[in-house]
């Protein structure tokens, strides 16, 4: 295994932690976490489990109450049939995606990743000895792979495509026809597609959401979801892995040897959100919806610019000159000298791929954003006049 690098939006996370913990007040845009109360329906099914007095270890593959709930609230929503046999429970959306890699790249295999991509992608392609390949997107096409650009990179090499719809960082959503088009290009290709829908129950402005899950099972097409961003569960690690057969089987002997499974307690809690999963991911989604327009319409009126719309996800992805910024383009420099000037945790555009951008989180509460964004215009001020 190839070492990872830290990932940058743990270390701006940790810098500003530390910054906090010495006394400062620290405007924190750097964490994806939808920070709302826990949903009750969540905290009295895993208080209630805990009452019982045992804990024993989790079955590896997860619990059958669980897998249950998660598939009929899957399948209803995207028209599959996916059973039994093709979920298994990981500890946490990452897990699976991770797990994922390590099962199916040999070494020196290639991983597509159209850019800017989610940070820990490349690294858990290295880690799994396979070679990450970015495909560079555009803002004029909101970031969106093209089936012109997945066949301009593919090669012999390409193994693997992982697709992240809805998007981290840009909130980029795709269209039914738009996806449709990528996937039978991809699979036209030999393609194995690896799809991270785990921002797919934060999609805004009443618009739908399209998996790549398809009403009979493809072989080829493995789909990772998760509790953390639907219900707000990011601390509890509940994630899904959904395939064929084979697949779920190998990674559930890497759970075995690895994790030996995902949280029984967590699991119970998870069990709780999707009792009443429509409610539990309203109330979230309601939330993060009312954050957006916050953040977008004072984010225009400080920096006195129109933003594009964000469809979906907790992030916004922005230029730095955006801002009205002056100095350079250097994102990690910028991320440096704001959070050093004027205590607003950012993270650079570079730990996506992307130079010249930074990603905002606006998952905090509203009272947050609005400080935050207006020490940003302070600190932004402040190193313009230098
Ligand atoms: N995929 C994307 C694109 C993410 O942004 C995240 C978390 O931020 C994950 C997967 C992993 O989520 P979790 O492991 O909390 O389920």
């Amino acid at each position: 295994m190839r070492p990872p690098t830290p990932s940058v939006t743990m270390t701006i996370n940790s810098i500003a932690l530390q910054k906090k913990q010495a006394g400062e007040k620290i405007f924190n845009f750097s964490a994806g976490d939808p920070n709302v109360i826990t949903h009750p329906s969540i905290s009295q099914k895993a208080i209630e489990k805990i009452n019982q007095g045992h804990c024993p270890y989790p079955p590896l593959e997860g619990i059958p109450e669980l897998k249950k709930l998660f598939l009929s609230w899957f399948n209803k929503k995207n028209n599959s049939s996916y059973k039994d046999e093709n979920i298994l429970i990981t500890a946490g959306g990452k897990f699976a995606l991770f797990a994922y890699l390590l099962s199916e790249l040999s070494p020196n295999d290639d991983v597509l990743i159209p850019t800017p991509y989610w940070v820990s992608y490349p690294e858990m392609v290295l880690m799994a000895n396979g070679n990450p390949i970015p495909i560079p997107t555009s803002p004029n096409n909101n970031w969106k792979l093209t089936k012109d650009l997945l066949k301009q990179y593919t090669t012999k090499n390409s193994k693997v495509l992982i697709l992240n719809n809805a998007s981290n960082p840009t909130g980029t959503l795709y269209s039914k026809q738009e996806l449709q088009e990528i996937v039978s290009t991809a699979l036209c290709l030999n393609l194995k597609i690896l799809s991270d829908e785990v921002y797919s129950g934060l999609v805004y402005d009443n618009q739908p959401f399209t998996s790549v899950a398809t009403p009979e099972l493809n072989e080829n097409i493995t789909i990772v979801e998760s509790c953390s961003k639907h219900f707000a569960m990011t601390g509890w690690r509940v994630g899904f892995l959904l395939g064929s057969k084979e697949i779920v089987k190998k990674i559930c002997n890497i759970q075995g040897q690895s994790t030996t499974g995902t949280s029984l307690i967590s699991q119970w809690a998870a069990v709780g959100a999707l009792e009443n999963g429509d409610a539990v991911n309203a109330y979230v989604r309601a939330a993060m919806q009312k954050r957006r327009d916050l953040f977008i319409s004072l984010f225009n009126s400080l920096f006195n610019t129109t933003i594009p719309n964000i469809p979906s996800s907790i992030y916004a992805f922005l230029p730095i000159s955006s801002m009205g910024f002056t100095k350079h383009n250097d994102s990690k420099k910028f991320c440096e000298e704001i959070l050093k000037i004027g205590n607003v945790a950012l993270v650079p555009g570079t730990a996506f791929g992307q130079e010249g951008y930074v990603r905002f989180a606006f998952s905090d509460e509203e009272e947050k954003i609005t400080e935050g964004l207006h020490a940003l215009k302070s600190a932004i001020q402040r190193i313009n006049e230098q």
